[in-house]
Order: structure tokens, then C-alpha cells, then sequence
């Protein structure tokens, strides 16, 4: 086994089950059966820190979010949802 972050899916696993089906953006629940990945519903992986600012792309850096929050957060910094019902402190994987 390597430390590699893996591929996209096994991110999206993984987040899966460290946060739950939840975008953390909006905090409304994500539909992973949606295939089209054109539809804002879509599941997207959201960078904590963007890449821009110099964020990371290991895991512990995403979060889950549906597309079209994904990308009405563009490049800001780290969000500040008040909804966002769990914590946005990275953790060490287990
Ligand atoms: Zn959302």
C-alpha cells in the first residue's frame, strides 16, 4: 500500500464515509444516483483550500459538494456556510 490519495473514486468513497451524502457548502443532502455530470446537483469534490491559495488535493483537503455550489465558490477562501452543519477542521485519517 502507498500513501498515494488514490483515484477520484476512491476519494469520493472515502469522503462518503467521513461526512455522510452531504454537501458541505450548502448542507443539503447530495444524490449520488444523478449521472449527469452537467446537472448542478452533481457531486463535485470541493477543495477546503483552493488549489490557487495553495490547497492541497489529498483527501483530507476535499469535500464533498454538490456542482453548482462548487462553483459559486469559485476561488474564494475558505467558506464560512452557516448551515454547514459538521466540522471544517481536517483530520487525520484513521
Ligand atoms: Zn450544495
Amino acid at each position: 500500500m502507498t500513501r498515494n490519495p488514490g483515484t477520484a473514486g476512491r476519494q469520493v468513497a472515502w469522503l462518503r464515509r467521513k461526512y455522510g451524502d452531504w454537501c458541505w457548502l450548502c448542507g443539503k443532502p447530495i444524490d449520488f444516483t444523478i449521472t449527469d455530470i452537467r446537472n448542478p446537483l452533481h457531486y463535485s469534490r470541493d477543495h477546503v483550500i483552493p488549489r490557487a491559495r495553495g490547497g492541497s488535493s489529498s483527501r483530507e483537503n476535499l469535500r464533498l459538494a454538490h456542482r453548482g455550489c462548487n462553483s459559486r465558490r469559485g476561488q474564494q477562501s475558505p467558506v464560512t456556510a452557516p448551515e454547514w452543519p459538521f466540522s471544517t477542521e481536517p483530520e487525520l485519517p484513521c
